[in-house]
């Protein structure tokens, strides 16, 4: 996946790697500084559509948000659907990923107890990263020392 320049770019973030199933078959996730340049999502197809024997799927470490997910998806479309042209891969992530953040979705996916103590240890984890001036997370940096991570959304009912 083509880096789309205007989205914002966290300075490198943390790698990951871990294996996820997709139709039936184990992949390897990477979440990795270790890409071309200009390129934040690749997946390990052979040119005639089929997987190769390691069957990995790599994304830029320090992405975030809906971009972050476009780029998980898009990866995810390419291995799942390996004949699908590349701009309904495109067109499918960017939608997923616009539908995954919108509030009537997230918020009952936050309710679930799994998936707060997933966010619980990330903030602790941010937070200590705040306390320690770790350079990887500026983005909430900033937040916490501006306004306390308050909403800023003049919308917010009172
Ligand atoms: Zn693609």
């Amino acid at each position: 996946m083509k880096r789309k320049p205007k989205l914002k770019i966290l300075i490198d973030g943390v790698s990951a790697e871990f294996r996820q199933k997709i139709l039936w078959r184990r992949w390897k996730f990477q979440f990795t500084s270790d890409m071309p340049p200009d390129v934040d999502g690749l997946c390990d197809l052979n040119l005639d559509g089929r997987p190769r024997v390691d069957k990995t799927v790599r994304v830029r470490s320090g992405l975030e948000g809906e971009y972050f997910l476009d780029c998980v998806c898009h990866e995810f479309l390419h291995a799942a659907f390996p004949f699908l042209n590349e701009e309904h891969v495109e067109q499918a992530a960017t939608d997923l990923a616009q539908l995954i953040c919108r509030r009537e979705v997230l918020e009952p996916l936050l309710s679930c107890w799994g998936v707060q103590k997933i966010a619980r240890a990330v903030i602790g984890q941010w937070e200590r990263d705040l306390i320690t001036m770790k350079p990887h997370t500026p983005a909430l940096a900033m937040d916490l020392t501006e306004g306390g991570g308050e909403a800023d959304d003049t919308t917010a009912e009172a």
